[in-house]
Formats: structure tokens, sequence, C-alpha cells
């Protein structure tokens, strides 16, 4: 039921996208990987040809840049004329982290990302407002960017489009301390992008002010936990916007990559398995839901 579906994966140069390119295109899927950057891109589809992929190809694609969205959008209209599966999986974490001061402190790097150890990271973890700014621009913004580029081509898919936005566990809502932010952003039935904008909007605003504990946001990796919060959100709106397509976002697992300092202790084989299943759901299986790897879990 697979031969014939196109797919994009975007930031899939390395890591947990790379493992997803790998996976659809053994299952016959022919896929676009996107990376941002020409030659990391062109590199990876070389390593894929030449261990034996034919059925993957490279597009250029910053998820920041709109007119590089475009640009691909108008490439997948000339080549397939539709898009069967979309998946948002590019990211940025938001801070730098100077892993060697991490260790100095004697605080153990996996253990300061999984929340267990807070104390004492100033000066080591960089959380400024400009990384904050991209990390939202490309983790929320991105993804809706790109999402509103080839919306036209999924709605010519005849087998059901899927998009997948690779989320994370940073992105469940009992993790923000406010109950009113919480609030705003699980109601569903109201919830718009303008809405969800304009949380991100007082969470910048807060950061830049130094506002942030006494806002009520969350305090461990701030912009990449709202970021994925407001991910997780507009995965809610598109759903109830577009029913004939199977719309979810997902937690890959604690995956070892550069994101976060290569500290992760799973495969990106096995990170990749909860975006390849939602990336082939039949046309009845779920939409707007989060999945905690291949497991529906609560928002
Ligand atoms: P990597 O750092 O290995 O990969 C991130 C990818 O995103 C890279 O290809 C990077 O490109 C790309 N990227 C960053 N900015 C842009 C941009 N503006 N345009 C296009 N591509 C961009 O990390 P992972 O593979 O772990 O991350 C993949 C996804 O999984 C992310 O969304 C991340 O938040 C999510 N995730 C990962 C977890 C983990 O434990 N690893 C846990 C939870 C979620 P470049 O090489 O050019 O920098």
């Amino acid at each position: 039921p697979t031969a014939g579906l196109c797919a994009v994966v975007t930031g899939a140069n390395k890591g947990i996208g790379l493992a997803i390119v790998c996976h659809l295109a053994e299952r016959g899927v022919t896929v676009v990987l996107t990376a941002r950057d020409e030659s990391r891109g062109t590199a990876a589809i070389r390593y894929l040809h030449s261990v034996g992929f034919t059925n993957v190809l490279f597009h250029q694609l910053d998820v920041r840049d709109p007119l590089s969205a475009a640009s691909l959008a108008r490439f997948l209209a000339g080549r397939f004329g539709k898009l069967d599966i979309l998946v948002n999986n590019a990211g940025a974490s938001g801070v730098i982290v100077n892993v060697e001061g991490l260790k100095a402190l004697n605080i153990d790097p996996a253990s300061w990302l999984s929340g267990k150890a807070t104390n004492q990271v100033q000066g080591v973890i960089e959380h400024t407002y400009e990384n904050a700014v991209v990390c939202v621009d490309t983790n929320y913004f991105g993804s809706k960017r790109v999402t509103e580029a080839l919306l036209p081509l999924l709605r010519l898919s005849t087998s059901g489009a899927r998009i997948v936005n690779v989320s994370s566990l940073r992105s469940e809502l009992r993790r923000i301390p406010d109950e009113g932010i919480r609030a705003e952003l699980s109601d569903v039935e109201n919830l718009e992008e303008e809405g969800i904008e304009k949380v991100l909007g007082r969470f910048l605003e807060d950061l830049k002010e130094g506002r942030l504990e006494a806002g009520g946001w969350p305090m461990m990796l701030p912009a990449y936990s709202m970021s994925k919060v407001a991910l997780n959100a507009y995965t809610r709106v598109m759903a109830k916007r577009c029913p004939e397509m199977r719309i979810n976002c997902v937690h890959p697992g604690f995956v070892k990559t550069d994101i976060n300092w290569n500290t992760g202790v799973e495969t990106t084989e096995e990170g990749a398995r909860g975006p390849v299943m939602l990336a082939l759901l039949p046309v009845s299986g779920p939409s707007g839901h989060y999945f905690d790897k291949t497991t529906m879990a609560e928002f």
C-alpha cells in the first residue's frame, strides 16, 4: 500500500530525520530528503544511494525561509503533482550548552537534560533571547511555514495525506506551571494560530525581561518547551481544520543525536519508529493526537 507514495522529511541530513528517511524508503515510499545546507543534504543522499536506496532525492529547505519552502513546493508540484506525507522534523534546542563546563561542575549533561539536576548551570547554559527566537521560529513557525506551503499538494493526495510533527516530552502541558497558560493552549474548540502565537509572544517578552519564573513558564529548556507546546497546539488546530488528513505529533524518545549533545540513550533507528508509524497511518487512523513514541498519550 505504500508504493507510489511520496514524502518530505525536514532537517533530514542527520539524526532522527535521516533515520525516518531510511525507514520510509525501505517501505517503498519515494522520499525527498531536505536540509537547509545543500552540501550536508547531498552528502546524506550520496550515503543513502551508496547503501542501495534509489528512491530518495534531495531538495534544499531552510524551514526559517519562506522562499525556500515555496521553491520546494514548486519542485514537488512539477515532479509529483501531489504530496502524501510531510514529516516536520527539523528542530533547534534554543540553548547553547558548554558540555565540558557542565562536567566541570560535576553535573551529568544527561541528568540535567532529563530535569534531575537543575542546579547551578549559570554561565554554562546560555538561554539568550536571540537563541529563543531562533528556536521558536524553527520549531513552531518553521513547521507551520512548511505545512502551509505544502498544504495545497497534500490536499491532492489520493491516499489520505499525513502530517507528522516531531515534538518532544517537553511539550507536555503538565510541565507548564501556570494553569491559565495550560488552559489557553488546551482549549481546542476555540484555538487558532493567532491564540497560539499570542502566547508565544508573551513568553518571549517575559524571557527578554527576565520574568520567566514569575510568568509561570517552564524553567527547563523554556524556549524549546514552549516551541513544542505550540507545535502540539498547532497539530490540534490543523487536525480539526483538515479532517480528511491524519495529523499528529510525537515525542520520538530520548535519542542520541547532536540536539542533546549525544547524551540520549536510544538509537536514531528507534527514534524514527513513532514518526514512521504516524507517517504511514491508514485513512481510518487517529488524527489530532500526541504520541509518546508509538503510544498515544496525554497532551
Ligand atoms: P539533530 O540535531 O541530529 O537534527 C536536527 C536537524 O534539524 C538537523 O538536520 C538540522 O540541520 C535541522 N535544522 C535545524 N534548523 C533548521 C532549519 N532552519 N531548516 C532546516 N533544517 C534545520 O537532532 P534530532 O535528530 O534529535 O532532532 C530531530 C527532531 O527530534 C527535532 O525536532 C527535535 O526537537 C526532536 N526531538 C529529539 C529528541 C532527542 O532525544 N534527540 C527528543 C525529543 C524531540 P543542520 O544539520 O543543518 O543543523
